[in-house]
């Protein structure tokens, strides 16, 4: 196909209907460039994005640290497969395993498969170490959980959504309550590999857990001698005010999952940190990557370890969490029914007479504020950290004109 002249916003969304898969529906609006926390269309209009890919942008659009590392690497060298070593791989490793408090990483690429790696990781250590009847591992999972999309981990969501259509289901999992630490206790036992929860549900609309039940949950999962796997894909790296959410209850799981920020916005890269004796179940040729640990990615997630070692943007996330928090209980009562808040992330139930979240979401790109809802009529809030609190306050003003609509 030729194209004589550059299209449009509008004739490129047509555009995409006869040859794109339709598994998402997105907001009508096509990004050309970004900076920060904003970012513009084809047209030159300016939008602040209080979704930041769901997390993975964390540190703002083409932070410039980030953009000079990856560049730098691009200059070098951008894969080498695991065959070999390469030179940023030990740099990369050590500097996660220090920011988190581990002793080992698996770098990945995706999300979903830091948690795939986990759960091969979980069951091989219960039947090498727990000493599990071969077959018979089981992983204790949450209600309302978002661990990613592939069939496995499809398997276990409680989204009818995400889950229908997608059989024959892989056996294992057991599903209990969210937050509810008497469940956990009563489903972990002997064939036990592990427990497996987001410390706070992020596409679930921002749920956080009774206070103490992190803490339960490790003392449930010691006790009951399985591991405790805390998926803080989308809660890590700085989003709740402190590196990872767990922090916020002084836990520490046996494995913890990261991705989405650990990519600086630039390439996905994920990893499943944590205890030697667990991770150090995998031998050579039992799992691996042709992409996880690539010299781009590993270049790209050691600039974003050194961005959160100075602990600056845990800092702001916590100073204009609170500013978030506090414009947010201004607006109960005036289209808002509740919100949490942790650290720069928000999970808002609109007032249904007011609007669904995805009307509400329409309605604010019309104002330049992009979010987006996570499902019935709860949006989620999570600005890049280095968003200003002029911005952050444009953005607030902008929803409370949009509820007063
Ligand atoms: C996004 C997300 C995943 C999946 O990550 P992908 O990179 O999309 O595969 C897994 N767990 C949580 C908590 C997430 O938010």
């Amino acid at each position: 196909m030729t194209l004589t002249a550059p299209r449009g916003s509008a004739e490129l969304i047509r555009a995409e209907a006869p040859v794109l898969a339709h598994n998402y529906h997105p907001l009508p609006v096509v990004v050309a460039r970004a900076e920060g926390a904003w970012v513009e269309d084809v047209e030159g209009r300016r939008y602040l994005d209080l979704l930041a890919g769901y997390s993975a942008l964390n540190f703002g659009h083409r932070h410039p640290a980030l953009i000079e590392a990856a560049r730098r690497q691009l200059d070098r060298v951008t894969l080498t497969s695991r065959a070999f070593h390469h030179d940023g791989l030990a740099g990369f490793a050590e500097s996660l395993a220090a920011l988190t408090g581990q002793d080992m990483v698996l770098p990945m690429n995706t999300g979903a498969e830091a948690v795939e790696s986990a759960v091969k990781v979980a069951r091989k250590w219960a039947y090498e170490v727990k000493g599990v009847p071969e077959g018979a591992a089981t992983i204790v999972v949450a209600a309302g959980n978002f661990h990613g999309r592939t069939t496995t981990l499809v398997s276990f969501s409680t989204d009818d959504e995400a889950r229908a259509g997608y059989g024959p289901y892989t056996p294992g999992f057991r599903v209990v309550p969210y937050g509810d630490a008497d469940a956990v206790a009563d489903a972990v036992g002997d064939t036990t590999a592990a427990v497996l929860i987001e410390p706070i549900q992020g596409e679930a609309g921002v749920v956080i857990p009774p206070e103490g039940h992190l803490r339960a949950v490790r003392e449930i999962t010691r006790r009951a001698g399985c591991l405790f796997v805390a998926d803080e894909i989308q809660s890590g790296l700085g989003r709740t005010g402190t590196t990872l959410a767990v922090e916020h209850e002084d836990v520490v799981p046996d494995l913890v999952l990261l991705g989405k920020a650990l990519g600086g916005g630039i390439v996905p890269v994920s990893a499943v940190v944590g205890r030697r004796d667990v991770l150090g179940v995998l031998r050579p040729g039992q799992h691996g990557s042709t992409f996880g640990g690539n010299p781009l990615a590993t270049a790209v997630g050691t600039a974003v370890t050194e961005l959160l070692a100075t602990g600056g943007f845990q800092r702001r996330a916590r100073e204009l969490g609170a500013v978030l928090d506090a414009d947010l209980t201004a607006l109960h009562g005036h289209g808002v029914v509740a919100h949490r808040a942790r650290g720069l992330w928000a999970g808002i139930d609109i007032d249904p007479a007011v609007g669904t979240g995805r009307e509400i979401a329409e309605r604010l790109l019309r104002e330049g504020v992009l979010v987006k809802e996570t499902h019935g009529s709860t949006i989620r809030i999570a600005p890049p950290l280095t968003i200003g609190e002029d911005d952050l306050h444009r953005a607030l003003t902008a929803l409370r004109t949009v509820l007063a609509a």
